[in-house]
């Protein structure tokens, strides 16, 4: 008998793309489910999104299809918002996604969208066999609370959320400031806010949610997304956390010249500098950057970047690096840290047990990378949800530091950036420590949720049951 199909849409975007191409991984291999995997890139240039693919399509657990690119230029303004850019390329490329499952062979029965894919959903009706529409948040269960309440948030709030003083209430969530808030919605006139507003709405139109959280991390939001109360009346379907999800540990073909120089450091003593696929800070902050980084004395690889599109990111070169480093930068701190331009392979890294700390921009394919090795994060939250993670990690996790202003609205001085390492990796430090025990029995609750039996493992189970992937 042929094996269960399911289909999964990625949306633009390599932080959209490897998600879903690692929940196809895992369902492949968890549920031994055929798994179809339409991949709607960023188009351009993206070499990052291309390699991706083609190292999922080495792993041969999934079918992968790059659909073709549609240009959306005379769809969207120039200045919109990246955002805006990826709900009208999706928008745009449903006669594609409908064409494809409509040719093959053996139909899917269930269709899984990302967030910026919920519009994909309404194609569950024009094909047979597809029963069930399901959205993957690839991010945190905070971040589903926020986007299903945002349509009562936006009835009760009077201006715009920029203005307001008070901290927003999100059921099952901490207060947040609305500083903090996801940048995309902070504008109510901005076309990506209206965009949310409707994600909001279509999403407990689906069958259900999987959410890349785990019970043990945020069982208060879950359970507040589930049982009773506002946000559950307001969700009405199932919410899966099945997470982590999560990119693992490549077999090495070839010597990688980091971690070969990681292999000469004392255990735990390197602070990890990755600012995600399109991270990027002006001129003024990396000098500062790489001052607080060698005021710290501490050792570190950074992961340095020029100016690049997030859509597409551009590769560095070395030109760029002295002219954007702090003169002699590089010699006194050769031996100490390490910096490189090109694509870092970041889970390698993570895993490396030099590593004590992560000073990263927080996307939430990052955080679990880091979280899943138990390595203490830096929270330096640039633009997207980051914030919001930013704000997580610290206040109610535990396993992070973060800096005194969001960096996206002042340059983080070169005091605050070496106190903030130290606090990180340093042997002495009592906050530090503390997130250091808390970020290890985070891998540990990490791990076991994927264990037989652990709660991410029978929560996919039972997803998979409902939708007939099972019996
Ligand atoms: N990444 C990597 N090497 C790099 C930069 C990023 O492997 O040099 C990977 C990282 O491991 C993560 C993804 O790119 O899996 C970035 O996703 P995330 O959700 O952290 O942030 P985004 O880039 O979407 O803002």
């Amino acid at each position: 008998m042929d094996q269960p199909h399911a289909l999964l849409v990625s949306s633009p975007g390599l932080g959209h793309l490897i998600p879903i191409l690692e929940l196809g991984n895992r369902l492949s291999s968890v549920l031994n489910v055929h798994v179809t995997i339409l991949a709607v890139t960023s188009g351009s240039s993206s070499s990052t999104e291309t390699e991706a693919i083609r190292a999922a399509t080495e792993r041969k657990a999934c079918e992968i299809m790059e659909l073709p690119s549609v240009d959306i230029d005379n769809l969207v303004e120039p200045d919109a918002t990246v955002i805006t850019k990826i709900v009208a390329k999706m928008r745009a490329m449903k006669p594609a996604v409908r064409n494809a499952v409509k040719s093959m062979k053996r139909k899917p029965i269930v269709m899984i969208v990302d967030l910026f894919g919920t519009e994909l959903m309404s194609l569950a009706d024009d094909v047979d066999d597809l029963t069930a529409k399901y959205v993957y948040i690839a991010s945190h269960a905070w971040l589903l609370a926020l986007v299903v309440y945002l349509p009562v948030l936006d009835k009760m709030v009077k201006g715009e959320y920029v203005e307001i003083e008070e901290p927003l209430k999100i059921p099952g969530c901490k207060p947040v400031g609305p500083k903090e808030l996801i940048e995309s919605m902070l504008y109510r006139s901005d076309r990506q806010y209206i965009e949310f507003l409707r994600i909001g709405l279509e999403i407990p139109m689906s069958n259900g949610v999987l959410v890349n959280t785990w019970e043990e991390l945020q069982e208060n939001t879950l359970t507040a997304l589930r049982e009773g109360g506002e946000l559950s009346r307001i969700m009405k379907v199932p919410v899966y956390p099945i997470g982590p999800i999560v990119r693992t540990k490549r077999p090495v073909k070839k010597p990688i010249c980091i971690l070969e120089w990681l292999d000469m450091q004392p255990e735990r003593s390197v602070v990890y500098v990755c600012l995600g696929s399109g991270g990027t800070l002006s001129f003024e902050q990396t000098m500062e950057l790489a001052w607080g980084l060698e005021l710290s004395g501490q050792r570190f690889v950074w992961v340095l970047r020029k100016p690049a599109s997030y859509l597409g990111v551009s590769s560095s070169d070395d030109e760029h690096v002295s002219a954007s480093l702090p003169e002699g930068f590089l010699n006194r701190t050769s031996g100490v840290g390490l910096v490189v331009t090109e694509w870092a392979p970041q889970v390698d890294i993570l895993s490396h047990g030099s590593i004590g700390g992560f000073l990263s921009h927080c996307g939430w394919g990052s955080v679990l990378e880091s979280l899943t090795k138990g390595v203490p994060i830096v929270a330096w939250p640039l633009y997207a949800e980051q914030w919001m993670n930013a704000t997580l990690l610290t206040e109610e996790i535990g396993v992070a530091i973060r800096t005194s202003e969001l960096p996206s609205k002042r340059i983080i001085g070169r005091e605050e950036v070496a106190s903030l390492v130290r606090k990180i990796v340093a042997e002495e430090d009592e906050e530090g420590k503390k997130i250091r025990v808390k970020a290890e029995e985070v891998r540990v609750s990490s791990e076991r949720a994927w264990t037989q039996g652990g709660s991410s493992h029978r929560s996919i189970l039972e997803w998979a049951k409902r939708c007939s992937l099972v019996s």
